[in-house]
């Protein structure tokens, strides 16, 4: 019995007990829309230093090449547009709807969940999409192709930055606390594209697993987690994703009309 198989079984099982069908994603999920990972080769990371553009420090030590940095991540994430493995979740969740809720937990600041049709998106680490004040409550995701300048300035004068969390920043205000909520009530938690390795967001599948939740690890290669995973499928999510999700249409509705596909 595949991998794939064991995973769409537990998925079924575990959904058809009303329990919710978790996917915690990172960077890796969205390197096949052409965003690229923090360690990955050839991505905008081997051009910019993460403490001098992505620290609170580095941004108002010098705003105009922090959000230099910033807009080219917000271009790159513009252009991509969802793979099959964010396509493959939004399915997933329209396929278990009867049955059960299926949240999506990201790291990515980029939008693709949600451009998919996932409907339940908790953001841990904000979006590239919105920006705020550093100053007054001022808040904004209707923003332009482009600045006409760089740093923007709010209306009251102070600085706009991204709305996303930066190396030493805390979690914005309910969502870490929704994430572990979904993680210790989840059945499954799918753990998709992460090295698992920035905190706090990687105690999020200990959580899970801390609660007797089924993991299921998509990556290439192993990480940290790996030997603490139930199912581990060695693909990338774009492969592994479509296949998880036309198994559990199997599973749901016999061999019928299961085919997860691009819209
Ligand atoms: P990471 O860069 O630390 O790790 C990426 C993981 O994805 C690696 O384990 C790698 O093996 C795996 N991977 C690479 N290609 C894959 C594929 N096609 N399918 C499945 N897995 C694949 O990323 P992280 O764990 O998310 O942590 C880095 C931090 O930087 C996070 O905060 C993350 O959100 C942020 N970040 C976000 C984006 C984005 O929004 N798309 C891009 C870069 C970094």
């Amino acid at each position: 019995m595949s991998t794939i198989s064991d995973a769409a079984r537990m998925i079924v099982e575990q959904a058809e007990r009303g329990l919710p069908i978790v996917a915690f994603t990172g960077a890796g999920i969205s390197q096949e829309s052409g965003v690229p990972t923090f360690r990955g080769g050839g991505g905008i990371w081997e051009r910019y230093a993460p403490e001098e553009v992505a620290t609170a420090e580095g941004f108002f030590r010098d705003p105009a090449r922090s959000w230099r940095f910033h807009e080219e991540l917000r271009r790159t994430c513009l252009a991509g547009k969802p793979n099959m493995a964010h396509i493959a979740l939004a399915w997933m969740e329209n396929a278990l709807r009867s049955l059960t809720n299926c949240p999506v937990i990201t790291q990515n600041i980029d939008g693709l969940h949600q451009a998919a049709g996932s409907s339940d998106v908790t953001e841990l680490h904000g979006s590239c999409h919105r920006v705020r004040c550093v100053e007054c409550n001022f808040a904004d995701e209707d923003l332009p192709a482009e600045f006409p300048e760089l740093p923007p300035r709010c209306e009251c004068g102070e600085l706009l930055r991204p709305d996303v969390v930066w190396f030493g920043e805390q979690l914005p205000h309910g969502s870490f606390d929704r994430a572990r909520l979904l993680a210790e009530s989840a059945g499954v938690m799918m753990v998709v594209g992460t090295s698992a390795t920035v905190q706090p967001a990687a105690s999020i599948p200990i959580a899970a697993l801390q609660h007797d939740v089924s993991l299921i690890e998509i990556n290439p290669v192993c990480t940290t987690l790996s030997e603490l995973i139930d199912v581990t499928i060695r693909d990338v999510a774009g492969a592994a994703l479509p296949e998880l999700a036309e198994r559990v249409g199997q599973l749901l509705n016999g061999a019928g009309d299961s085919e997860c596909k691009r819209e």
